[in-house]
């Protein structure tokens, strides 16, 4: 972390501290509630298989292509169970993506 970057934090934290009377980590915690818990997944198209950790989990995980999950507006790739508990629907339209693409490779095949 560079000190430019935890300057614009420190401002931050005392923007929030002027308007909402947040001044520790625990009170912010408390403030965000469940908002923190929440995570907005996105499907993006992935062009590396590079391994990498979870945004979430920090579990290492194998990217998949041409598509995999992301958190939404970063390149942070979230694995599959990740995936599946955050947002289910999104999860499993992926994998419904995948098994039916092995499923015509499959076919073309044999
Ligand atoms: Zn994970």
């Amino acid at each position: 972390m560079d000190k430019l970057y935890l300057a614009s934090l420190l401002r931050d934290i005392e923007g929030l501290e002027e308007e909402f009377g947040i001044s520790t980590i625990a009170e912010l915690k408390k403030f965000l509630g469940d908002e923190l818990e929440k995570k907005t997944l996105v499907i993006m198209p992935n062009n590396t298989g590079a391994n990498c950790r979870c945004a979430i989990c920090g579990k290492r995980t194998q990217p998949r292509i041409p598509y995999e999950i992301f958190l939404c507006d970063t390149f942070d790739e979230v694995c599959s169970e990740c995936a599946k508990k955050y947002d289910t629907a999104l999860a499993e339209m992926l994998e419904f993506y995948y098994t039916k693409s092995e499923a015509e490779h499959a076919e073309g095949e044999g």
